[in-house]
């Protein structure tokens, strides 16, 4: 992506380290300090995605993860929020509503999103190139959100890798009439 001057906003866990899949936030910190400089933007996934015990621990959850993220991007004070799927939240969502108010969360993907599930199939390049056509035929918002993607993909389903490198070069072609950034700054 960054080769090809497309950016994306990563929903990160910064308390993981090295696991079978191969994230790796604490070990590869560079990487991720290198992405937010070339134009990406980190948002909140919680610290470790394994929900919360209680309400202090939810608060440690996302309120250390987002004290993570503007240590490596201060600019970007608003961060957007996902628990994370398959979690257990042992607080209730008016707490929860607290914490998220109190480290500038939004829960969600920013006010432009129309979604499509791109995290329960795995696309085809066609597929990928038929939604930019889509995109640019009717002028709107689309956006993409993978769990993960190449060989490697932490449980999302866009093993294949090289056709998102397809959709990549296809932004590239199309680029005088599809704009596309990350989703802190639509
Ligand atoms: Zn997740």
């Amino acid at each position: 992506m960054t080769q090809r001057g497309i950016f994306g906003t990563w929903w990160v866990n910064t308390g993981r380290g090295h696991n079978e899949l191969g994230f790796d936030f604490i070990d590869d910190q560079a990487y991720w300090v290198a992405a937010v400089r070339a134009g990406h933007d980190l948002a909140n996934h919680t610290l470790h995605h394994t929900g919360a015990r209680d309400a202090s621990d939810a608060e440690w959850e996302i309120g250390e993860n987002a004290r993570r993220i503007w240590a490596i991007q201060p600019e970007t004070k608003i961060l957007l929020f996902d628990r994370g799927g398959g979690t257990v939240w042992d607080t209730s969502e008016e707490q929860i509503k607290l914490i998220l108010a109190k480290y500038h969360c939004v829960d969600g993907r920013g006010a432009h999103a129309i979604d499509i599930p791109a995290w329960q199939i795995n696309h085809s390049a066609a597929e990928f190139r038929s939604f930019v056509d889509t995109a640019i035929e009717e002028g709107g918002y689309y956006t993409f959100i993978l769990h993960g993607i190449g060989r490697n993909s932490e449980w999302g389903v866009q093993s294949d890798g090289d056709a998102f490198t397809a959709l990549l070069d296809y932004l590239v072609e199309k680029k005088d009439l599809v704009w596309s950034d990350t989703f802190t700054k639509t």
